[in-house]
């Protein structure tokens, strides 16, 4: 609430008008007690309305505007510029959540998000988070956290059946894909026995040039590892894709050849099962041919795609996968599991180890080396980790491989029906495969007689417009990308809330959209 402002909620419009009663050993304000945190009675009262609250929100998530529908600024401007002297009662603090916050909010639970890839938490995974922010464990230890070690390991260990990974592999959590990925091309690095670790790369005149290889395709996040790993934007070689977005593996050869030539050192191959653009999915198993034959890491970006494996008739985009090094996969995308978490697999957690142990005294146990002891501390950056698994492994035993599988096979039916309609309409036009739950389209209305340059400009345009005026309705919110130069619509499934009936208002407001701007474009 800003200071200044009128508190005139209306009665029950939200749920601080249920909360919020001053206790006996409260500090000056009424609100919060003097010393120590809330008390458990109030803590429960608070939370019981906060679930209703919860409850409330995603009932009526539809009657909100999907995309944020507010200026840059306009939260900074409503908020005191100074923290609160005193604290705050909870009724205040809810009531401003309402007034402020939610308005200021693009909605990633509401079933007519389409954009990027959709995602969305679930209620288990609420849950879960609301545990682990109780237990608030630091695990950066066994011992700190024996039950979020384990449950890591249990949770990952489904995951990896469920996705059809041999047990050769092991799963370690990380916040992010782009996290995910920096550790494993870090790994694969520290197998070159280059003394990185001990020396660094700077001021070293003994090392060639470090190459990865990712497709024109994937995800922006490889450079950044490039960059973060001190390898240097050079170091990424980025290789041609074929007529439906996958790498070329022809191409993928011929550049390795060529560095080799050339006194550089090919040490890691970065191939994307489901790209963002497109979903594409790399043929894996040709490079993983050829990275054995070359000796070069494979890494398997499956951020988005890896969960659709545990649909069984799903399973082959991650074939030959099980002959890569390491595969990032991230539950807070297609696995309903709330933002964030991101696994990697690999086979080679002793390069990952290698590359990350580093245990001051301070942290030396008497389980150390046992065998049950994996401290996740020592394969990552960080030192304390939070419990992410708890949420996780809810969310797989709340809805158990068949309910999942069963709302991705959804998700892939709405994308493919949603496909069919454009395809069958006249001024509309298919830009992409749809392998899984994403769809590239554009809308097409022919114009008399224009160059291909005019008729691409227009359509750029037109498709461009279409996009903003859907995401103005706040019914759907849809994202682009450009596919061989051309302004694409891309709408991804991914929600859990999402059915039939929104993804055919998506389409109904396209249509609408398309025949108003199209015509008033002269078309
Ligand atoms: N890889 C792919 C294929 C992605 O689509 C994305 C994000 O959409 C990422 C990596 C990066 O994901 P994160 O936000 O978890 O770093």
């Amino acid at each position: 609430m800003t200071q200044d402002e009128q508190r005139d909620e209306p009665e029950g419009a939200t749920i601080g008008t249920t909360i919020g009663k001053p206790q006996s050993d409260t500090d000056a304000t009424g609100f919060a007690p003097a010393l120590g945190d809330m008390s458990a009675d109030e803590f429960r009262r608070h939370g019981h309305a906060m679930i209703d609250w919860i409850a409330d929100y995603f009932e009526r998530i539809e009657q909100l505007p999907v995309l944020a529908q507010v200026e840059p600024g306009t939260l900074i401007a409503k908020l005191p510029a100074t923290p609160p002297k005193a604290g705050e009662p909870m009724e205040e603090l809810i009531a401003d959540i309402d007034r402020l916050i939610v308005p200021a909010l693009t909605h990633w639970s509401h079933p007519g998000f389409f954009a990027y890839f959709a995602t969305s938490t679930s209620a288990p995974g609420i849950f879960g988070e609301m545990l682990s922010a109780a237990f608030d464990v630091k695990a950066l230890l066994w011992r700190a956290a024996p039950a979020a070690q384990e449950l890591e390991e249990v949770a990952l260990s489904w995951l990896r059946q469920m996705i059809g990974l041999p047990d050769t592999f092991s799963g370690i959590i990380y916040d992010t894909a782009s996290v995910s990925t920096l550790h494993a091309i870090a790994a694969a690095r520290e197998g070159l026995d280059l003394r990185v670790r001990a020396d660094g790369m700077s001021g070293r005149t003994d090392l060639p040039l470090l190459r990865v290889y990712a497709s024109e395709q994937a995800h922006s996040s490889v450079e950044k590892c490039v960059i973060t790993l001190g390898l240097g934007q050079r170091s990424l070689r980025r290789v041609p894709t074929d007529a439906e977005f996958r790498m070329d593996v022809a191409a993928l050869a011929c550049c390795i050849e060529e560095d080799r030539a050339a006194g550089h050192l090919p040490f890691c191959v970065v191939a994307t099962a489901g790209t963002t653009s497109t979903s594409s999915i790399d043929p894996i198993p040709a490079i993983a041919d050829l990275c054995e034959r070359e000796r070069l890491w494979l890494h398997v970006d499956a951020a988005y795609a890896g969960s659709a494996a545990v649909v069984p008739e799903l399973r082959h985009i991650l074939e030959g996968s099980e002959r890569a090094d390491s595969l990032v996969l991230n539950p807070h995308k297609w696995l309903f599991t709330p933002f964030d978490l991101s696994v990697l697999y690999t086979r080679r957690m002793d390069l990952l180890h290698r590359a990350f142990s580093l245990v001051p005294e301070y942290l030396r146990t008497l389980e150390q080396g046992r065998e049950a002891v994996r401290n996740h501390s020592e394969y990552g950056i960080q030192l304390g980790r939070r419990f992410r698994a708890l949420k996780l492994w809810m969310t797989i035993r709340y809805f158990g491989h068949d309910g999942l599988a069963a709302r991705i096979r959804e998700h892939c039916r709405l994308a493919r029906l949603f496909a069919s309609w454009v395809e069958s309409a006249p001024d509309w036009e298919l830009l992409a495969p749809v392998p899984l739950s994403l769809v590239c389209f554009r809308a097409c209305p022919p114009r008399g007689s224009e160059s291909a340059d005019e008729r691409t400009t227009r359509l750029d345009r037109l498709n461009e417009e279409i996009m903003h005026a859907v995401n103005a309705s706040g019914e759907a919110f849809l994202s682009h990308t450009k596919l061989d130069d051309r302004f694409t619509l891309r709408l991804a499934i991914g929600n859990i809330r999402t059915t039939e009936a929104h993804v055919g208002r998506a389409w109904q407001i396209l249509q609408e959209s398309c025949g108003r701007l199209g015509s008033a474009d002269g078309v």
